[in-house]
């Protein structure tokens, strides 16, 4: 079991500055996430597109406001727990009960919802035998290409992530790659690249065809595929892995006993409050009259949530208003040298 001041779920950027006003106030957070990485949509949608409104940044991209947010928070030496939903939030004594899917445990008297749109989840093959497989030769997304080195793989989609993943993998693996359709969604360069390599025998491409059946006992044999005419073809392979784009799902938030109002969570503005005392709620998920669903108002959702965590967590202490610029205590907690 994890005890923390302050839990956060969700480790996109309202997440993580949230975060970072934590640390500035002497507040100890974990965070978890869904995702296998950090930077939520930013990462997960838009990593290389241009945001122009970020304060007194003319122009960043997704993924380097996601490694400042890091940097920034880099003192305080944050734990995150990713590739983990938060499942199960449920009142113990003063504390909140949090359990993840993966049973980690966490006890802490606030949680900071910084959930986004909700979890985002791969679109699944809905065949049968597909979850008995899953994490163990069917993947929905790589962390380490050389796992595949010198096997089988089947790789099963039409837009980018597919494309690029067989493109990449067809250097080190023997990679078939199939889609339902004729035509691949993916950029333009990156299909002429797959069918160039399929030229030159470097890569199988089956259009258009579906998956239709898995073989194996303990491990992935071979699977079947189906065309619409009926036809089938069976290919030995080792794993398969599925890029059907992302789900975003509200998920167990919904199951928490919190207000929602149309999928987002109604918050006092004073604190960003839910109708649960500890429960705060930030960034996308949360609603008020007149939420702007922008980064810039996420982070002063999370300074105020941050300052309404204290309470609980330091119960006879007094919060004290500083500034970072003076702040004896915030600079230690920085690890700021006087000089500096
Ligand atoms: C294409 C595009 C362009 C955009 N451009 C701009 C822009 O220019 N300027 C701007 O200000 N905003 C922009 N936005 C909006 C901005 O990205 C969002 O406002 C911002 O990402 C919200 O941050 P967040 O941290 O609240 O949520 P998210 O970024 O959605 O992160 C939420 C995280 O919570 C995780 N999560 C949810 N539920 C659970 C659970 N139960 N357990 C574990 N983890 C969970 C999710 O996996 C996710 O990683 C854009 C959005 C898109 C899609």
């Amino acid at each position: 079991m994890i005890k923390t001041d302050v839990l956060v779920i969700g480790a996109g950027p309202v997440g993580l500055f949230a975060v970072q006003q934590l640390g500035l106030i002497g507040l100890k957070a974990e965070v978890v996430d869904n995702l296998d990485k950090i930077g939520g949509q930013c990462i997960e949608l838009y990593p290389d597109k241009p945001i122009y409104d970020i304060p007194a940044l003319p122009v960043c991209t997704g993924e380097s406001l996601t490694k400042n947010l890091l940097e920034q928070i880099k003192p305080f030496k944050t734990n995150f727990h990713l590739n983990e939903r938060v499942q199960e939030v449920v009142k113990e004594k003063n504390n909140w009960k949090i359990t993840t899917n993966k049973k980690n445990v966490f006890l802490a008297p606030n949680i900071i919802i910084a959930g986004g749109v909700g979890s985002f989840e791969p679109r699944k093959f809905s065949i049968k035998n597909a979850e008995k497989f899953e994490n163990k030769g069917i993947f929905y997304s790589i962390k380490d290409k050389n796992y595949f080195k010198n096997k089988k793989v089947c790789i099963f989609g039409g837009g980018d992530s597919a494309l690029d993943w067989a493109i990449e993998l067809s250097g080190l693996a023997e990679v078939t790659l199939v889609h339902r359709r004729h035509e691949f969604r993916g950029i333009k360069k990156s299909t002429e690249r797959a069918r160039e390599l399929e030229k030159e025998g470097r890569l199988k491409i089956k259009t258009p065809f579906q998956i239709n059946s898995i073989e194996g006992q303990d491990k992935i044999e071979a699977i079947t595929i189906l065309n619409e005419q009926g036809k089938t073809e069976k290919i030995a392979t080792d794993y398969v892995l599925g890029f059907f784009g992302l789900i975003m799902k509200l998920g167990p938030i919904a199951e928490w006993g919190i207000n929602l109002e149309k999928k987002h969570i109604p918050v006092d503005t004073e604190n960003f409050q839910t109708n649960k005392e500890g429960i705060f709620a930030i960034g996308d998920i949360c609603t008020y009259p007149g939420k702007l669903k922008l980064i810039l108002s996420g982070f002063h959702e999370g300074a105020l949530a941050a300052r309404g965590c204290f309470k609980l967590a330091r119960p006879n202490e007094k919060y004290r208003f500083e500034f970072t610029t003076t702040s004896k205590s915030v600079h230690e907690r920085l690890g700021v040298k006087k000089s500096d």
